[in-house]
């Protein structure tokens, strides 16, 4: 497991919030594992019509990731990554820029079983390279309208957020 600590609010089953906690830790005020709060949120990947909805969204987004320079791929994770830390976060309806870079973290760790070498890998790939990165391809998402305006918040809000070199190294712990 790759010991970080949450970097969202993320509420625990019994309501305690658990950010800045470290995910190989336990809930301070029930004793559930962290990790069994965040492995329990509900996961794209599994949503009954998900190859339906990709194959249709596969030509929309098609010219939006030629214009970006990335694969497709690239798009459905974000995509994904932002219904996750929605779910992450429960109650707010939008999510900021930081909330979505800190919550991307997290479900590429869940995606890649907790490896942040091949979490790393994949972003690198995808050409997800910096927060700044995540903020161009959601705001390109947002002016085709595949994603909704208030989400984000402004493209400069994605300002040094992280890069690849500290996403998955700034707040480790032990
Ligand atoms: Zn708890």
């Amino acid at each position: 497991m790759f010991p970080r600590q949450l970097k969202l609010d993320v509420p625990c089953s019994c309501g305690y919030n658990l950010r800045g906690i470290c995910v190989t830790g336990v809930c301070p005020e029930c004793a559930k594992p962290i990790i069994d709060t965040i492995n329990s949120l509900p996961l794209p990947l599994l949503h009954p019509k998900r190859e339906q909805i990709q194959n249709e969204c596969r030509l929309l987004y098609a010219p939006v990731a030629k214009g970006l320079g990335c694969p497709i791929d690239a798009l459905f994770f974000l995509v994904d990554a932002l219904s996750f830390t929605r779910g992450m976060i429960r109650s707010r309806q939008h999510v900021t820029s930081v909330e979505l870079c800190f919550g991307l973290r997290e479900y590429a760790l869940v995606l890649f079983d907790e490896d942040a070498d091949e979490a790393r890998a994949a972003l690198k790939d995808w050409n997800i390279r910096s927060s700044e990165d995540v903020g161009k391809i959601i705001f390109a998402m947002i002016k085709s309208g595949f994603i909704l305006p208030s989400e984000g918040g402004n493209l400069k809000d994605f300002d040094s957020i992280f890069s690849l070199d500290t996403l998955f190294t700034s707040d480790n712990c032990t």
